[in-house]
């Protein structure tokens, strides 16, 4: 961290030089989120294209300069980050796209973009001396931070809403966490967290009100652009609940471009789901965003209060990008498309991002000559619930030969 310069408040823009040891602002309270602000004139003259070419660190530490962590323990956690940035065959061909990647996030440790937050909270809180870490989730958060913080031994309290996916609730049991299932939906959990946080004291990695964590995030932006040799799309696509990780593609793309490794910075397509769009909802209407249902089965991102509204809003906003909602069937559409055309698994909310292409295609937003990239943000395997819905059955079928090959030809082999 030793190009941060000082943190400012997203609402009131008052600013504070390190260390900080608040998470929001003092005068605004919860709602006065924070940002970090780094040296970019210094950060020039280290960061050439030659220091990423000598770097062989292959995660989401190669941008160690850029962030907010000390550098202290970072050889030592889970490896999080790097993942590929497939540029895609079968799936551009159908959508008639000249260039569509896919950056596939569900292979971190984990399985989730939420490792990349988590891998800096297990760091703040041994900076902090802090040797609990707690979090509400509606899942990814939760059993990314439970593996982070195992991986790193310090303990984990997780307060998850009674919706979780079994997945994701399997891996926080697995991994060692203490797990409260309140009952009530995310915003209950969240406030119980808020409390037992207050009470107890321990590190708080609830990601809109921890400033770093959207730190983390934006290493996904600055892979995405060196894994294109830093000629950066016209478009990225990510799905949004709380607005941290479109905050982070961002900010990862706008520190990117103040240092002047990049030329400009992509417009940023957020994806929300129909039954619960408060980002979409507040652009459109040019107003700030009002709690919303979170009827959608894509569970990662039904955040009816979206915890870091001015940083998400802004992030579609600054870079000339756009709101698009899809429907429930879209996304499940979308996992099917994803999985027999790219061989990637992703999870509802993942899979939202992809729904959210092809809407865009539809209506003209985005042209199929302009360069994409898609985040896939989330593992297939967390929610296989979600698979039985897409209503894609296997054949059952008598231990006979015959009618097999009576079958296979009539069905080309089975599916198209
Ligand atoms: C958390 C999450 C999102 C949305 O990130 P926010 O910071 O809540 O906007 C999208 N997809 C997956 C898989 C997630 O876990």
């Amino acid at each position: 961290m030793e190009f941060l310069t000082h943190y400012s408040c997203t609402l009131c823009g008052e600013t504070y030089r390190p260390p900080v040891e608040f998470y929001t602002c003092p005068k605004c309270g919860e709602k006065g989120i924070l940002d970090i602000h780094y040296d970019y004139e210094r950060l020039k003259e280290k960061l050439s294209k030659a220091y990423f070419e000598n770097n062989k660190n292959y995660s989401m530490w190669r941008y160690e300069p850029l962030m907010s962590v000390s550098k202290n323990h970072i050889d030592k956690t889970l490896s999080v980050g790097w993942t590929p940035h497939y540029k895609s065959r079968q799936l551009a061909n159908r959508l008639n796209m000249e260039a569509l990647y896919i950056k596939d996030e569900g292979l971190n440790p984990t399985g989730s973009l939420k490792d990349r937050a988590s891998a800096v909270a297990v760091l703040k809180a041994i900076e902090n001396d802090n040797r609990t870490i707690a979090c509400s989730s509606t899942g990814n958060a939760a059993s990314s931070l439970a593996g982070n913080a195992a991986h790193m031994g310090l303990k984990s309290v997780i307060f998850v809403p009674k919706r979780a996916p079994l997945g994701k609730l399997s891996q926080l049991l697995a991994y060692g966490a203490d797990v409260i299932s309140v009952e009530g939906d995310y915003k209950a959990a969240f406030q119980l967290s808020k409390a037992a946080i207050n009470h107890f004291g321990w590190y708080n990695r609830n990601a809109a009100i921890n400033p770093h964590m959207v730190e983390g995030k934006k290493t996904v932006a600055y892979e995405i652009a060196e894994q294109m040799d830093f000629n950066v799309p016209d478009w990225v696509v990510v799905s949004v609940g709380d607005g941290c990780t479109i905050a982070g593609v961002y900010k990862g793309f706008y520190d990117l471009h103040q240092i002047g490794l990049t030329s400009k910075i992509p417009k940023i397509l957020g994806v929300q789901s129909e039954g619960c769009a408060p980002f979409y909802e507040a652009a459109k209407e040019n107003r700030d965003l009002q709690e919303t249902a979170e009827d959608t089965l894509a569970d990662s991102i039904a955040v009816g209060i979206p915890r870091n509204p001015v940083k998400g809003l802004n992030a579609v906003k600054a870079s000339g990008g756009a709101w698009i909602t899809v429907r429930d069937e879209q996304i499940l559409d979308a996992i099917a498309l994803l999985g027999k055309d790219e061989g990637i698994f992703a999870e509802p909310a993942a899979a939202a991002s992809v729904a959210g292409l092809l809407e865009a295609l539809e209506q003209n937003l985005i042209s199929p000559a302009q360069t994409v990239s898609v985040i896939v943000t989330g593992n297939g395997l967390k929610d296989t619930k979600a698979m039985d819905k897409c209503g894609i059955k296997p054949k059952r079928l008598k231990p006979d030969l015959d009618l097999l090959i009576d079958y296979i030809e009539n069905n080309e082999g089975g599916r198209t």
